[in-house]
C-alpha cells in the first residue's frame, strides 16, 4: 500500500476534545465529498471545506511507498525524548487511505493514533481516537467513536444535531460554521451554536482556536 500525503507538520490541535494538545498532523490527499477544486464546490456533497487537500506538495508531503517510511517521518517530527505522542490523521478524508498497517507502525513508535473523518467510511481496525464530523446529506458509515463534532448550522435535515445525539460517542461538539468572507454570517453561526448549547447541555462548544491565534 502506498499513501498520498498532502503534508505532515507539528502543531497544537486547535479544536474539539484534544484542543491545545501537541500533535503531528498527517494530512492525506483527497476527499470523497469534494474534489477540492473551487469550480466543483457548488455541486459537492460537502461545500464548506476550509482545507487544501489536493496533491502532495506540502511540508513532508509526497507519495510514501510503505507504512514504515511514513511512520518514521511522523515520528521524526516529535520532540526528542518526549512521550505523550499524538498523531492526528486528517485530510481530505483519512479513511480513504489510512489502514491498520500504518496505524500499527505509528503505535509501535509510541503514538496515540487519532483521526478526523467525515464518517462516510468505516474506520480501519485499531484506531485509538475517532472524531466524526458529519457533512450535509452524506450518511454515516462510522456511527461510533470518541468525539462527534458537528459543524453548525447546516441546512440539510440529515445534518441536524438531533440525528446524532443518541449515537455512542463520548463527546458531542457543535463548531460554528466559519464563513471567512462574511463576518456577520460567522457571528450568526456562533450565536446559533451558543443558543443550541444553552438548551442542549449534551453538546459542548468547539472553537477553532488555531484560527484565533494564527497557527496551522
Ligand atoms: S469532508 Fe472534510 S475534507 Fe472533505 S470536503 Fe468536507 S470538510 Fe473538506
Amino acid at each position: 500500500m502506498s499513501y498520498q500525503v498532502k503534508e505532515i507538520y507539528l502543531t497544537l490541535q486547535g479544536e474539539g476534545a484534544q484542543t491545545g494538545r501537541l500533535a503531528v498532523f498527517l494530512r492525506f490527499a483527497g476527499c470523497n465529498l469534494w474534489t477540492g477544486r473551487e469550480k466543483d464546490r457548488a455541486s459537492a456533497l460537502c461545500r464548506f471545506c476550509d482545507t487544501d487537500f489536493i496533491g502532495t506538495d506540502g511540508r513532508h508531503g509526497g507519495k510514501y511507498g510503505d507504512a514504515e517510511k511514513l511512520a518514521e517521518t511522523v515520528n521524526a517530527l516529535w520532540p526528542e525524548d518526549q512521550n505523550h505522542k499524538l498523531v492526528v490523521c486528517t485530510g481530505g478524508e483519512p479513511f480513504l487511505q489510512l489502514d491498520s498497517t500504518l496505524i500499527k507502525a505509528m503505535q509501535a513508535r509510541g503514538f496515540t493514533v487519532a483521526a478526523e473523518t467525515n464518517g462516510t467510511l468505516p474506520a480501519p481496525e485499531g484506531m485509538d481516537w475517532i472524531c466524526v464530523s458529519p457533512k450535509g446529506q452524506s450518511p454515516l458509515a462510522q456511527t461510533s467513536g470518541h468525539e462527534l463534532k458537528l459543524v453548525y448550522p447546516q441546512n440539510e435535515q440529515e445534518a441536524q444535531p438531533e440525528n446524532f445525539a443518541h449515537l455512542p460517542f463520548q463527546h458531542f461538539f457543535l463548531q460554528p460554521l466559519d464563513q471567512p468572507d462574511h463576518f456577520q454570517a460567522s457571528q450568526n453561526n456562533l450565536k446559533a451554536c451558543l443558543d443550541y448549547c444553552r438548551t442542549h447541555p449534551q453538546w459542548r462548544l468547539s472553537l477553532q482556536t488555531h484560527k484565533m491565534i494564527g497557527i496551522d
